[in-house]
């Protein structure tokens, strides 16, 4: 890992961020020239309803989709104008996933798919970091088993330890309790909250559950495609509240 003695405060910054989608008839404007700061250390739920630009943002900000203009950060690297490769890499070293979908692969055990993303970059696993991060998952063991031996829940974790394998600066999670029961959802969103407060690392979540969102440090709201409020140290309640007071209003630009 590069030493950062200038390193920004921010952990991933998106600054007048704009992604635009089609042309002519089909234009449509998915990031309206969004500004928002992630920090080292917190744990973010990005909330608004479905087209509200939640996935573009987070795609832009993680390199899976480049903006139109405007300005992505992930500490001091900028994304936009960085080609398919240098975004590849960027997205291999310092940054970790974790999708609704677990993907993860059927032929591997748990410890095999929790190390194949450094594996296939030829990175030494830090043995030490990796215990910990297994510990916190609590799949100690767990970790012989191939995913159809495992529940959801438990396949879940596999890919949040996945994800913070390599000390990543910045886990994007995407809807990752979406395919779970309440129960094992409660686990993984614990697991997340953990990593950040025990563990160090920011997380960055989408989702569209308040009470998912409830275990992050902050909600950022966004409503056809601009951020349109925050809430701190959100319950299930404020959140639920925030949501009704769009639904009603609408945009509030
Ligand atoms: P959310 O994640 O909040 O549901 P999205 O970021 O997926 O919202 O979408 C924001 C807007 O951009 C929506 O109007 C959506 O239809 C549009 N959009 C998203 N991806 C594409 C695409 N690949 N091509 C065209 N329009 C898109």
């Amino acid at each position: 890992m590069p030493t950062t003695l200038t390193r920004t405060a921010a952990a991933a910054e998106a600054v007048e961020l704009t992604k635009v989608y089609g042309s002519g008839e089909t234009r449509v404007v998915a990031l309206d020239r969004v500004s928002v700061t992630f920090r080292p250390g917190e744990f973010t739920a990005i909330m608004g309803p479905s087209g509200s630009g939640k996935s573009t943002l987070m795609h832009c900000l993680a390199g899976l989709d480049t903006a139109t203009s405007g300005s992505a950060r992930i500490g001091d690297t900028e994304l936009v104008g960085l080609n398919d490769r240098a975004l590849t890499r960027l997205r291999r070293d310092r940054l970790g996933f974790v999708f609704q979908a677990f993907n993860l692969l059927p032929t591997l055990t748990a410890a095999e798919n929790i190390t194949l993303p450094m594996d296939i970059a030829g990175r030494k696993v830090d043995q030490e970091w990796l215990d910990r991060v297994v510990a916190t998952v609590g799949l100690a063991g767990r970790l012989h088993h191939r995913p159809a031996q495992l529940s959801g829940g438990q396949q879940q974790r596999v890919a949040c330890a996945r994800a913070l394998a390599g000390r990543p600066a910045i886990v994007f999670a995407d809807e990752p309790t979406g395919n779970l029961d309440s129960r094992a959802g409660a686990e993984i969103l614990a697991f997340l909250q953990n990593s950040v407060r025990e563990l160090g690392q920011t997380v960055v979540m989408v989702t569209h559950d308040p009470v998912a969102a409830s275990y992050a440090d902050r909600v950022v709201f966004l409503a056809d495609g601009r951020i349109v409020d925050e809430l701190s140290l959100p319950t299930p309640d404020t959140v639920l509240d925030r949501m009704r007071r769009f639904d009603g209003a609408g945009r509030t630009s």
